[in-house]
């Protein structure tokens, strides 16, 4: 059995009582988090509960043409007033470099492809912070009141530290 077998499995157990029914799509917290999608940081790492708050996540945490749209559409159609991002000690994307994930990846499968544009490796998770926030504090579509705050997870203390402005 596959894991996605497995899920399907699970999915049917839970229908049968299909607890969230009541839930609307709107945030109950107003919040919106755009973070990693490394495994050692969960809801649970926030103290956040599933109907709490939208979580975008992408390889880094990384504002993208549609992580922008995600929460463009998080405040404008569904309520939410403050973004969350997170970025990550250890993340694998500070591993590597765009030239040689692209390498690596035409290498294993043998073949060119069209690729991705960016895979957005970095170096220095406070600054890569840095850029995410500047890039959604200056889009003209994302009005001065929505609160957007950035953060570095800690996987090793499981403690988030906020990212000041240079
Ligand atoms: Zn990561």
């Amino acid at each position: 059995m596959s894991v996605i077998d497995e899920v399907l499995a699970a999915n049917e157990a839970y229908a049968r009582t299909h607890e969230l029914r009541r839930l609307t799509p709107r945030p109950e917290r107003k919040l919106a988090v755009l973070t990693c999608m490394d495994t050692r940081l969960q809801i649970v790492t926030l103290g956040l509960k599933g109907a709490d708050a939208h979580i975008i996540r992408n390889a880094g945490g990384i504002v993208t043409d549609d992580s922008l749209r995600s929460l463009l559409i998080s405040h404008y159609l569904l309520g939410t007033e403050e973004f969350m991002v997170i970025n990550h000690t250890d993340c694998g994307l500070m591993l590597t470099t765009d030239d040689d994930l692209r390498k690596r990846i035409q290498n294993q499968a043998g073949t060119a492809a069209i690729a991705p544009a960016f895979f957005y490796a970095f170096r220095d998770v406070q600054e890569n912070v840095r850029q995410q926030l500047q890039k959604l504090r200056t889009h003209p579509w994302i009005p001065k009141k929505v609160t957007v705050r950035g953060f570095v997870y800690d996987v090793a203390s499981g403690r988030l530290s906020e990212v000041q402005p240079n």
